[in-house]
């Protein structure tokens, strides 16, 4: 049994995946080919957003729209720490600093109320340093919609307002997802996503893509996208990266387009069935009324983790922890001077997560097995 069966979503559209790789091959415009814009245009109008600029992977996904928003030192970033570290690792890159914020015990995306306090904590200037004495200032919020699961974007984007801060809906894990009648990816200033091939919607490589409603945005990330290009390749107007995504995934992701409105059924199905025959035994995920998640993962909370997933282990179950230590403690951050209890809800669920196998062509059988080995 495979936890992300990639092999068998393969199987069932081969056949669509040669064909749109050929015709790359033998146009050969392996760089910004026409796949590009036809599947920027088809992102754009699944999330229902005005513009998609498609890059080299999530974290660039995430890298782009910070910087297009001249993120630097002196900066305060608020962020969930219950995470992966693409999310905070480029704003550190960049010079700003992470200023992480609890989470939710339910839905284990950022908590809107700790967001607000975290942030008049930074504006009373509680955190001085000999590097910037007058304290940090508060510029944005990256919210993460983790497992699928839409961030509070309602509570999170009146936070924002109040303060001029601009919000990233990291949606690397959110594809498809939804909150109160709007896709996943259009619920904030820009949405960054992943095309990482175990994400919901993954290519054969790496890829991202950003998406935005606000058009100076879009121009400024597509241009940071070429090495930061004006007119043409060779007149550059601002520092960028290459942060393109290839013509070749791009054709790859057109074919799995085509399934991913069915993929994303099939994952509630999943869903719903472990979700019925296990709500009794751990704790299975929440998710509220008006949400709707693309089960990125399917993540349950038990006191007798290391012993289930023993169980499963010897019974041939492959399981995986997200995240199995909270980003506010990990060594890369032990500068910003986090200590264990700080963000005690991250660290609990740390300690008491993880995740069942999860993909579309999951059977029945193989799904009750899971089920009925952790019942045991
Ligand atoms: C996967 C992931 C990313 C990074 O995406 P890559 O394409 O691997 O760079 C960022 N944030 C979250 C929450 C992710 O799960």
């Amino acid at each position: 049994m495979q936890f992300v069966d990639l092999a068998k979503q393969l199987e069932a559209i081969r056949g669509t995946v040669e064909k749109r790789i050929k015709t790359v091959l033998d146009h050969g415009n392996f760089i910004l080919g026409p796949e590009i814009k036809e599947l920027e245009k088809k992102l754009a109008a699944f999330a229902g957003v005005k513009h998609c600029i498609s890059c080299s992977s999530g974290t660039d996904a995430i890298l782009l729209p910070l910087m297009a928003n001249n993120v630097g030192p002196g900066h305060a970033i608020f962020t969930t720490p219950f995470t992966f570290i693409a999310t905070a690792e480029v704003i550190s890159l960049l010079g700003a600093t992470p200023v992480y914020v609890d989470i939710d015990p339910d839905t284990f995306n950022i908590d809107p109320a700790k967001l607000r306090q975290a942030i008049q904590d930074i504006k009373n200037n509680k955190k001085p340093t000999p590097q910037f004495p007058d304290g940090l200032l508060p510029k944005g919020i990256i919210a993460v919609d983790l497992f699928g699961l839409p961030a509070d974007y309602d509570a999170i984007n009146a936070i924002a307002r109040e303060h001029a801060l601009f919000v990233i809906e990291d949606a690397a894990q959110s594809f498809g997802g939804m909150y109160k009648g709007k896709m996943a990816g259009n619920l904030a200033d820009a949405a960054a996503t992943s095309f990482f091939p175990a994400k919901p919607l993954g290519c054969y490589g790496d890829g991202g893509a950003v998406l935005t409603n606000n058009d100076s945005l879009a121009d400024v990330v597509e241009s940071l996208r070429v090495h930061g290009k004006g007119q043409h390749k060779y007149d550059n107007i601002r520092i960028g990266i290459n942060g393109r995504l290839d013509t070749i995934q791009a054709a790859i992701l057109l074919a799995k387009l085509e399934v991913f409105g069915k993929e994303l059924e099939q994952r509630q199905e999943v869903a719903a069935r472990y979700s019925e025959g296990l709500k009794n035994a751990v704790k299975v995920p929440h998710v509220p009324p008006g949400y709707k998640s693309a089960w990125a993962q399917y993540s349950v909370v038990s006191e007798r983790k290391k012993e289930l997933m023993t169980r499963l282990q010897s019974a041939g179950i492959p399981t995986a922890v997200y995240y199995p230590r909270p980003l506010h403690l990990q060594t890369a951050f032990s500068s910003l001077g986090y200590t264990e209890g700080s963000m005690a809800v991250s660290e609990k669920a740390s300690d008491t997560i993880f995740s069942l196998p999860m993909h579309p062509y999951l059977s029945t059988q193989d799904q009750d097995r899971i089920i009925d080995c952790i019942i045991k």
